[in-house]
């Protein structure tokens, strides 16, 4: 029914754009979806802290450790691959020269000016939130302002302050030493583990009510955003090639590598498990965002037989931090802007690529467009300008639901990959 459904919204979307509707008419079409997405939205806080907590509450300590360092390894071994994928795409192809700037009419900008250092800072700062009620709506971000000293000059200082937007960050981090010490602690501890066990069912439960939802939802979604995009064949020509470096990056990365790595881990089927995964990455096409699409590829994985005490776990946690897709974005990106400044990159430039990918890629928020916002981590490093980033902004609606489904089909076969070497373990620990 979504298949069919987002066919449908790509019909209407088609169809009504030729007849030039008024932006109310295009929020109207969008409603349906506004509503779903925030559904889904609000399934997310009470989701991740049920899963991890009952998740981690019902194991012992080594077996958690066993599963983290397996979830780490892969994160570690796909991130990686993804951005050397990137920058290997994308030097090949070499789909940006100045003329695509120059076309684009855009002034020379200045260099963005928060440096990738505090922006890595409030990584951590958000690891760690003072207040676990306010991470619940609100994430830490340092910016910079101009202070007049006592002799009449000025200077630039950090501040941190709090901007809108759930510290998902936070939260996993307290629900893990939660869970973790819940599991410690015992039978003192049960009543509250089977809270969160509770809770986990329950919310699980209203999640398959709104998938009922999903064709109506994430067909409207698709039908606005086709609606609200401008120029689609203008930039469609200039920014062509680019598009076409990062589907090829992104497609052998979820079709290839991917699999490889899970049959390499695990000896099973990846295709099998891909196709398991289909409403999972419909929602993620339709929402593009992988916290949003997070309740779905829980069932999802939950239908294809991986033992819930790893998605609970394993599953929220890569969400957040394993983003393959965005890994592969920010690499392609930032060298697609260096070639349209015409810059070509030393050795060392590309080493920092890969370092600030990477990075950014783990800061990237699991909301639409996240991607875009920190790839300024990778501009700034390089000493680019910040504002380059709008010459790619009309192709984000687009590469952005490619990425964010890369993004899911990453997580969801790192549990696959966790479970099916870690079954041992995880027999052993259930008896
Ligand atoms: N939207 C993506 C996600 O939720 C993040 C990004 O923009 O790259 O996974």
């Amino acid at each position: 029914m979504t298949m069919a459904g987002i066919v449908m919204g790509v019909i209407i979307g088609g169809v009504l754009r030729n007849l030039e509707p008024s932006p109310d008419v295009v929020r109207y079409v969008g409603f349906p979806g506004e509503l779903f997405m925030n559904m889904l939205k609000a399934m997310v806080l009470p989701l991740i802290a049920a899963s991890i907590v009952s998740g981690l509450s019902q194991l012992d300590g080594k077996t958690s450790g066993r599963l983290g360092s397996r979830a780490v390894m892969y994160y570690v071994i796909t991130t990686t691959h993804a951005v050397i994928l990137g920058i290997i795409v994308v030097s090949i192809i070499h789909p940006g020269d100045p003329t695509i700037k120059q076309k684009m009419g855009l002034e020379e900008g200045e260099t963005a000016n928060v440096p990738a250092a505090q922006k890595f800072l409030d990584l951590f700062r958000n690891a760690f939130p003072e207040n676990i009620l306010r991470a619940t709506f609100s994430q830490v971000q340092t910016s910079y302002i101009n202070r007049v000293n006592s002799n009449g000059t000025r200077r630039l200082v950090p501040v941190t302050g709090y901007i809108n937007g759930m510290n998902v960050l936070g939260v996993i981090v307290f629900c893990i030493v939660m869970g973790l010490v819940i599991s410690k602690i015992g039978a003192e501890a049960k009543p509250l583990a089977n809270l969160f066990h509770a809770l986990d069912v329950v919310i699980t439960r209203m999640v398959m009510i709104i998938m009922w939802l999903g064709p109506i939802g994430i067909p409207s979604l698709i039908a606005q955003k086709m609606l609200e995009v401008t120029d689609l064949w203008a930039t469609g020509r200039m920014l062509g090639w680019f598009v076409f470096t990062v589907v090829l990056g992104l497609a052998i990365q979820a079709l290839i590598t991917l699999p490889l790595i899970y049959f390499v881990g695990t000896r099973q089927n990846p295709y099998k498990f891909l196709r398991g995964l289909g409403q999972a990455i419909m929602t993620a096409l339709g929402t593009s965002s992988s916290a949003a699409s997070l309740p779905v590829t829980f069932r999802c994985l939950n239908k294809l037989g991986i033992d819930p005490r790893v998605t609970k776990f394993v599953l929220p946690v890569g969400a957040m931090v394993n983003m393959d897709g965005t890994a592969l974005y920010e690499a392609t990106a930032s060298i697609f802007i260096a070639q349209m400044n015409g810059l070509d990159l030393s050795i060392g430039q590309i080493v920092t690529v890969s370092i600030t990918a990477t990075l950014a890629s783990i800061g990237a928020a699991s909301i639409p467009s996240a991607g875009l916002v920190t790839l300024l981590i990778v501009l700034t490093a390089l000493g680019l300008p910040a504002n380059d980033v709008s010459l790619i902004f009309a192709v984000d609606w687009f590469l952005g639901r490619l990425r964010t489904s890369v993004n899911i089909i990453g997580d969801a076969l790192g549990c696959g990959f966790v479970h099916y070497s870690c079954e041992d373990y995880l027999k052993e620990d259930a008896e």
